[in-house]
């Protein structure tokens, strides 16, 4: 029977969720606290440049289509996207550069000829990362771990069989270090923990599962920026008949009697017979749920780490760049103890620089660039970010100027600034965090909020900060997830 749902939030997640409840035949309104759709996945204008806000890297664009499918709309029509080659330029401090090339073989003679790394160490790693997915996926990014049936599933039997070769029991740095001869090796097999925000030298190996999903199935660009993902997504849920009410804050999730019956906003209530909630679940409890008891000991896990954007207009083009950028710092252990233990920036971060204007040109003007220059930095406890932001933006402008030998200042014509703190204030997310929980331990994934409410009837959570995780692959699964529950 068709139910009066409502979404709160739009982010990736949110959009997501109301795509799929609205095509099973339910009523789908979403609120949504901004004025824009998207949440992390918006944009940023400055004069004639345009930036993609948070997202750069776009990786299982099938569950992108697979929306578009399940609306009966022609693939392509609304939202396309290239594969990207190579999928990263490396920078290392003494010099060395890498070029991940697509194809596994170009990658790994690349290596060796830049790093020494043997070839076969690095073709390997690749396959050890698609047994991981192939063992853990279905598992832990596509079930629910709350459904008992999960863990007598084939998959799981699979899993239990393999349980030594799936690196529950050691670091990925760990792992890395034993197969790898070379530290730079090391070091960009280490840099995919930072795809969910956590620490190569804590998370397990199973965290190599990650380099598959880039390097084997793929990175891609989205026609236009990632920004479009949530344009086509937003499209779409108009087109199917959602209804969307902009700036409206949620301040209340209303139940009696552990059932839902609608939302409180500033001046009303609207009654309905379900709830999505697309905010971050620590601000869902604390905010939305006051009433209920919460589940403390999820809440309270420690959060990934959050990033510090600057966004530049740049009065220049740079040959040697290209769509997804890093220059690694000197030592990563000291970069990661000062994220995760010491609650600070490293003097010598490792920065990423998207260029979206290499693959769409119209993102800046002619002979400029866009750089979406971003550094990994603690989650928001307190820390004095206007003299973090001051000395970072230092050491970043010194070290580019150095690698890439110019007077980087004197070419940024127009800059924004996104800290943890405006994170959190523009998207909800507790501290700042880019994906929720980190995976900084071996229960992590067991120790994310499930899809669904155990206390309250009706009431469901989606997005980065819940099972299966976050990222945009991640969070569009968990939206998968909840609509499983309405069948
Ligand atoms: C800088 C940065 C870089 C990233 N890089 C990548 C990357 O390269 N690849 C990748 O896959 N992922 C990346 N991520 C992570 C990815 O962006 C997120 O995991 C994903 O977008 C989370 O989507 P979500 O559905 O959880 O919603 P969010 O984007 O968190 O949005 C939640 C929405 O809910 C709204 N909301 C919250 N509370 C309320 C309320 N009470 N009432 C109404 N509305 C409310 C908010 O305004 C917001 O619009 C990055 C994130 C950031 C910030």
């Amino acid at each position: 029977m068709a139910k009066r749902v409502a979404v709160i939030g739009s982010g990736v997640a949110g959009l997501a969720a109301a795509i799929r409840l609205k095509c099973a035949g339910h009523e789908v309104t979403v609120f949504e606290a901004n004025d824009y759709p998207g949440g992390k996945l918006s944009e940023v204008r400055l004069g004639p440049y345009r930036f993609d806000a948070g997202p750069s890297l776009f990786t299982l664009p099938e569950l992108v289509d697979e929306l578009f499918d399940l609306a009966g709309e022609p693939k392509g029509k609304y939202f396309s996207y290239e594969k990207v080659d190579p999928t990263c330029r490396y920078f290392y401090p003494d010099g060395t550069k890498v070029s991940a090339f697509a194809a596994h073989d170009r990658f790994a003679e690349e290596m060796e000829k830049q790093t020494g790394e043997p070839a076969h160490n690095v073709l390997k790693a690749i396959k050890k990362s698609a047994y991981l997915y192939s063992r853990l996926s279905a598992l832990f990014m596509f079930s629910s771990l709350q459904d008992w049936r999960t863990f007598f599933s084939k998959q799981a039997l699979k899993a239990y069989l393999s349980i030594h070769q799936l690196g529950f029991f050691r670091t990925m740095d760990a792992a890395n270090r034993k197969r790898f001869r070379s530290e730079k090796a090391v070091q960009l097999f280490d840099r995919y923990a930072t795809y969910n925000g956590s620490s190569p030298f804590k998370t397990p190996a199973t965290m190599n599962i990650i380099p598959h999903l880039e390097m084997s199935i793929g990175a891609y660009f989205p026609t236009g920026g990632m920004h479009t993902i949530t344009l086509a997504l937003y499209g779409l849920a108009k087109r199917l008949g959602v209804s969307f009410h902009f700036q409206t804050s949620v301040e209340r999730i209303l139940h009696k009697k552990g059932k839902v019956t609608g939302i409180q906003l500033k001046d009303t209530s609207i009654p309905f017979d379900r709830v999505v909630s697309n905010m971050d679940i620590v601000n869902s409890y604390r905010k939305l749920l006051p009433d209920l008891k919460a589940p403390n000991f999820l809440l309270n896990q420690p959060k990934s780490s959050s990033a510090l954007i600057f966004y530049w207009g740049i009065k220049g083009s740079f040959e040697q760049l290209d769509l997804h950028n890093i220059f690694f710092s000197q030592s990563y252990e000291e970069e990661f103890d000062h994220i995760f233990e010491k609650g600070t920036i490293y003097t010598d971060p490792t920065i990423y620089i998207n260029i979206t204007a290499k693959k769409n040109p119209a993102d800046a003007p002619k002979d400029c660039e866009n750089w979406f220059t971003m550094i990994n930095v603690p989650n928001n406890t307190g820390q004095d970010w206007e003299n973090l932001i001051q000395s970072a933006r230092a050491s970043i402008i010194q070290k580019l100027s150095e690698s890439l030998n110019c007077d980087l200042e004197a070419l940024i014509e127009v800059e924004e600034v996104l800290d943890p703190i405006k994170i959190e204030s523009k998207t909800s997310s507790a501290l700042g965090a880019l994906y929720g929980n980190s995976s900084n331990n071996l229960f992590a994934a067991f120790l994310r909020h499930a899809n669904v409410s155990q206390r309250v009837k009706g009431l469901y959570f989606c997005g980065g900060s819940v099972h299966p995780g976050g990222g945009i692959p991640m969070s569009l699964s968990s939206a998968k997830l909840v609509a499983k529950y309405f069948q």
